[in-house]
């Protein structure tokens, strides 16, 4: 008998900070698509923009943020490879890491417009299947894709971008509810966003 392939959801992001939009788009896809994992991925240094945060409270956050549900997991392998960070290094790492896993990459309507300027984009499509979550804001543009390789999934609209949350936090406007709680405080302690410190 054939052990049933698991499903794995992979949420690439900056993730600087984490917040609900990120967590409902995940969760939205794990029931919706009966994933049985989701993995969150910070990325090293995105090839388009520059982390405010260093890649170890991106992390931190990320694990704060995702710690109480069972099937959020956080992995490094991409803020521990050295260099650009490119989703074809993400997926094929992945893909060697969980072998018996069929991997759906999960992006928001905003990112997934950018997949064409990604590193060897033919012979990424083989490697997992791609979601195009909806994002409040933001047209879906869907690129040139092999037929069947990209969906669409309307996900709760929560018009939040870590970019409005680090102009707040550096505003000393609140961030409650924006983020989870551990990680509003986590961002007090280590005193985030402030003018960049
Ligand atoms: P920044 O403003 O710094 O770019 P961000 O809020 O866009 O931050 P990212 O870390 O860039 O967050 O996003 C990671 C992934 O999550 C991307 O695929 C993005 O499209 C998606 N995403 C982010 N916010 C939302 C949201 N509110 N709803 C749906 N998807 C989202
Ligand atoms: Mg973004």
């Amino acid at each position: 008998m054939t052990a049933k392939r698991l499903r794995v959801g992979v949420m690439g992001g900056t993730f600087d900070p984490i917040h609900h939009g990120h967590l409902v788009a995940a969760s939205e896809a794990a029931s919706t698509l009966g994933l049985d994992e989701v993995i969150f991925v910070p990325t090293g240094q995105p090839w388009h923009k520059k982390p405010v945060s260093s890649a170890e409270h991106r992390y931190l956050m990320t694990v704060i943020a995702t710690a109480a549900n069972p099937q959020f997991n956080v992995s490094r392998i991409d803020i521990d490879r050295p260099g650009t960070t490119y989703t074809i290094d993400t997926l094929r790492d992945l893909a060697s890491q969980y072998p018996d896993a069929d991997l759906v990459f999960i992006s928001g309507a905003d990112a997934i417009a950018q997949i064409l300027a990604w590193k060897e984009i033919d012979q990424i499509w083989s490697l997992a299947e791609f979601i195009a979550v909806s994002r409040p804001g933001h047209v879906l543009e869907l690129p040139e894709a092999p037929e069947g390789t990209i969906s669409v999934l309307e996900v709760p609209a929560l018009s939040i971008s870590s970019t409005n949350i680090r102009s707040r936090a550096e505003e000393d406007k609140p961030i409650w509810y924006l983020v989870p709680d551990g990680v509003v405080q986590y961002i007090a302690k280590h005193q985030l966003y402030r003018g960049n410190k």
